[in-house]
């Protein structure tokens, strides 16, 4: 299948989900997810009418960013090291893997040189994972309440990564569990925080993360096909 056919395969299976839970399309936002694929590959992607991309790596990302089209919001989606805040914090729409105060401190001091205010999702451990990063589900509040105190960030929501299963029904409970995690906070009124944001749902589950109310989906290899990580 071409790119344009596979595009075309998620943005129907996007639609049906939508149907089935009565949601609007417009209400989901699909993020390309790019990593490991050459430049080329996106720009065709973007040639078809995506504006949405995701990175893991902070130096791909900036690669990216300085040869593609000045439109494209570049979504922040893997581990972020405090010490390459300073990178992408001026060219990353949103950052979805603030996993700590420590990281979101970092942030705050960069933003604040730079007058900008940044956009960032809370990552959370839904699945309590050992290998996985993010904030255990009981943390988040807690956690969330403190961003009141800064003043260049805006949480606007949050993201997980949901475990590997073969039938992506099993994750459908902590897609569920991440929605209601949202609604709590939302009730909150925490200032500098809202919860307009679930970024949840890949490849093998973002139909079931619609159906659970899913704002973005991150689909990289139903786009782009399989990545291939090249051996040292
Ligand atoms: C790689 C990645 C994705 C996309 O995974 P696919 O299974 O290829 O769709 C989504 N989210 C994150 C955080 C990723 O690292």
């Amino acid at each position: 299948m071409s790119l344009k056919e596979k595009l075309n395969v998620v943005e129907e299976n996007i639609c049906r989900a939508c149907q089935r839970a009565g949601r609007d399309r417009k209400d989901v936002t699909l993020i390309a997810v790019s990593k490991t694929k050459p430049v080329w590959m996106l720009k065709e992607v973007y040639d078809l009418g995506i504006c949405q991309f995701g990175e893991n790596k902070v130096q791909e990302l900036m690669d990216k960013y300085s040869v593609l089209p000045p439109d494209i919001n570049w979504h922040m989606i893997g581990h972020l090291q405090r010490n390459k805040v300073k990178y992408i914090i001026d060219k990353a729409a949103l950052i979805h893997s603030v996993d700590s105060l420590r990281l979101a401190d970092m942030i705050e001091a960069e933003a604040a040189k730079r007058q900008i205010t940044v956009n960032v999702l809370l990552e959370v451990n839904i699945a309590r994972e050992e290998t996985k990063y993010g904030l255990m589900p009981e943390e988040v509040i807690r956690t969330a309440e403190s961003f009141a105190n800064y003043k260049n960030i805006c949480v606007q929501g949050l993201m997980t990564i949901a475990p590997f299963v073969e039938n992506p029904e099993e994750n459908r409970v902590h897609f569920a569990n991440l929605h209601k995690l949202s609604v709590d906070i939302a009730k909150k009124n925490i200032d500098n925080v809202n919860m307009s944001v679930l970024s949840m749902g890949m490849t093998n589950d973002y139909e079931v993360a619609i159906e659970e109310g899913a704002t973005h989906v991150r689909v990289g290899t139903g786009i782009f096909g399989e990545r291939v990580y090249k051996s040292i």
